[in-house]
């Protein structure tokens, strides 16, 4: 019979949200192991547009979003590295006067939070991003919102809590989940079997599979964005946009290529997604329409990552209700990036302080499913 590790917190998903807790755990002084099935960051929190923004979110999202970007704006001083994130802006632009009214609605009602949100109409925006298209009629832009490079971001929160003490196992599944009345007990896919008081799940898209141990069934489905990068060009772009409505968002990185994404890809499996032809195709064609500047630029890249959606597109956050000690972080719906930071702070007040000091209540598991208890199931 193998040893059982004994620990403080279990965190189950090395994307942004599990390394972060893990991160603020640790500095906390509590002992975490923090496990990961591939490589931290490798999932949704590496391979996302990389949009680091409040403009749009749900209300009831911005209190932590809040909290998010201050955290963003002392990235070296948390993880080490600047991630190539820079403040830029963020325009979302709108294609018809119905969504300008959308607009303006939206940042009406974000007002009390102070995003310093200006609305431009079609002549101002002529005026200040002579490269955006005709077509569109205005704009709303957020100025201290903007944008990062996931891939160097996301690994660099889990590597910072490993330098903060967190032991972070990478290449290993947690497979079964069990409670004797004291602490959780998880079997590991190495054959170590972890034992604490706290276990987080903060699997993404697959956290789900880990709620359904507890008796917790939630609704999720798994979304694939499609993504595509574009050859080195001049650089015109100085913010990071998007469009009333969605359909496609676009940014420009230093070294001049263009960052794209619109449209769902589709599954591989449970695991891999591809962006595929038609979502590619459909970003080419509306960017043209609204950069221009980019008619006859090359894609040299495509790709496509999974993330979890739930019915109300926001996300689960806070205690199970099957087992005291459990704690849930999933469902970002296309945002997780920016406010990770954010969550996993939450999720370590939760633990330290005994409640996050952002509302949480209105991301409650409890709002779907009544509870079946069916603990001690193993994963496949
Ligand atoms: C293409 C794309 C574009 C996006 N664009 C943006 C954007 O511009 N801005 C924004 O804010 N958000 C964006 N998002 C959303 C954002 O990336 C996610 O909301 C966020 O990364 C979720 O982080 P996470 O830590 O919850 O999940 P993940 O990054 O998916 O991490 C979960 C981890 O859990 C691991 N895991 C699962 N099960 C187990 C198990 N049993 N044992 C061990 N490990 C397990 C997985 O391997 C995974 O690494 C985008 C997402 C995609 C896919």
């Amino acid at each position: 019979m193998s040893r059982v590790a004994e620990t403080d917190v279990i965190i189950i998903g090395g994307g942004i949200v599990g390394a972060s807790a893990a991160l603020m755990l640790a500095l906390r002084g509590q002992r975490v192991v923090l496990l990961e099935r591939d490589y931290c960051g490798s999932r949704s929190s590496g391979v996302n547009y990389g949009g680091v923004r409040r403009q749009g979110r749900s209300l009831v999202q911005l209190p932590l979003s809040q909290r998010a970007h201050e955290l963003w704006s002392d990235l070296p001083g948390l993880i080490g590295i600047d991630g190539e994130y820079v403040r830029s802006g963020h325009l979302k632009l709108a294609r018809s006067d119905a969504d300008m009214a959308k607009l303006q609605a939206w940042a009406d009602a974000a007002a009390d939070f102070d995003l310093g949100v200006e609305l431009l109409d079609h002549g101002q925006l002529r005026q200040r991003f002579a490269w955006v298209g005709d077509v569109a009629v205005g704009a709303s832009l957020c100025s201290g919102d903007g944008h990062a490079n996931p891939r160097l971001v996301s690994p660099a929160f889990a590597a910072a809590a490993r330098r903060a003490g967190a032991r972070i196992v990478e290449q290993v599944q947690a497979l079964a989940f069990d409670h004797d009345g004291q602490a959780f007990e998880v079997s590991c896919s190495n054959g170590e079997r972890l034992r604490a008081p706290w276990l987080l799940n903060c699997a993404g898209a697959w956290a789900n599979h880990i709620a359904e141990q507890f008796g917790e069934h939630v609704p999720m489905t798994s979304g694939h964005p499609a993504m595509l990068v574009t050859e080195p060009l001049p650089v015109v772009m100085d913010v990071s946009t998007g469009v009333e409505g969605g359909g496609i968002y676009a940014r420009q990185v230093a070294r001049g290529n263009c960052v794209l994404g619109g449209g769902q890809g589709f599954a591989l499996d449970p695991l891999r997604a591809r962006p595929g032809q038609l979502a590619t195709l459909d970003i080419l064609r509306n960017a043209v329409e609204l950069y221009p500047f980019l008619h006859g630029a090359q894609a040299i890249r495509t790709w496509s990552g999974t993330e979890g959606y739930l019915p109300d597109r926001e996300p689960v956050i806070g205690h199970g209700q099957a087992q005291p000690g459990l704690i849930h972080a999933f469902g970002f719906a296309g945002a997780g990036f920016q406010i990770g930071p954010a969550v996993g702070e939450a999720l370590s007040q939760l633990i330290v302080e005994g409640r996050s000091r952002a509302p949480i209540d209105a991301f409650s598991i409890q709002r779907f499913s009544p509870l079946e208890l069916h603990k001690g199931r193993s994963l496949s």
